[in-house]
């Protein structure tokens, strides 16, 4: 084997609860315009014809109880708040009904986003990528394993900052199911485990600054809480 020039990181590791051991990140899908209030709030229509999705590197993981630094090179950056579902097993072409074999667990997560690079790209139709994938942009709470969570129904999902509730929904207001974005990501990749996938926003999103403490929870999980410091 060529032996390398330089060591680079190694993949980051989200603690699960009540464990010793965490649970190593490798990929990170993302679900776009999940929630049909969220959708309309950003002038969009949901797409009921197929999911969408946009990636971020496994190094813009963030743990939760960071004070991060205010993300470079944008002026409105915003929260959002997302049910995550971790993979712990393979998943290729599986079906709706095969779909939650390849769950590992689940998690509250926050998709930091720079919504004024986000909306150039938009504009301009280009990739979101500045927009969506930087550092420190998939923020991650404690993961809890699928059977001590439950099957998913309208559990109750909650983002705070300070002391103001921004965003509230049921995750039964998913427009596309944990099963159905499997399938339909797996027609696409060979999913694997420690592939993440945040599953879309619901409606409330908006900035923070420096200074703001955001803390998201959904029942039955770990909260993720996040400290936006002063700009680096
Ligand atoms: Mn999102």
């Amino acid at each position: 084997m060529t032996e390398p020039l330089f060591d680079i990181p190694a993949p980051p590791v989200v603690p699960i609860e009540g464990e010793t051991r965490g649970f190593p990140v490798r990929r990170i899908f993302c679900v776009g315009r999940n929630y049909a209030a969220h959708a309309a709030e950003m002038g969009n229509e949901v797409d009921r014809e197929a999911p969408f999705y946009f990636t971020k590197s496994a190094h813009a993981l963030c743990l939760s109880g960071a004070t991060i630094p205010y993300p470079p090179g944008t002026g409105d950056c915003h929260h959002e708040m997302e049910f995550v579902v971790a993979l712990g097993a393979e998943a290729y072409r599986v079906s709706e009904a095969d779909a939650m074999e390849s769950v590992w667990g689940y998690g509250c997560g926050i998709d930091l986003t720079r919504r004024d690079l986000q909306g150039a790209a938009k504009e301009k139709r280009r990739p979101w990528d500045l927009g969506k994938d930087f550092e420190n942009a998939a923020i991650m709470g404690a993961l809890t394993p699928k059977g001590r969570f439950g099957e998913i129904g309208a559990q109750a999902l909650r983002l705070t900052v300070g002391a103001r509730v921004a965003q509230e929904a049921r995750l039964s207001d998913m427009v596309w199911s944990v099963p159905e974005i499997i399938a339909h990501l797996s027609r696409f990749y060979h999913l694997a485990p420690g592939d993440l996938i945040y599953t879309g926003t619901p409606a409330g999103v908006g900035p923070v600054g420096p200074g703001d403490h955001m803390r998201g929870e959904i029942e039955g999980l770990v909260p993720v809480e996040v400290t936006i410091g002063a700009g680096d």
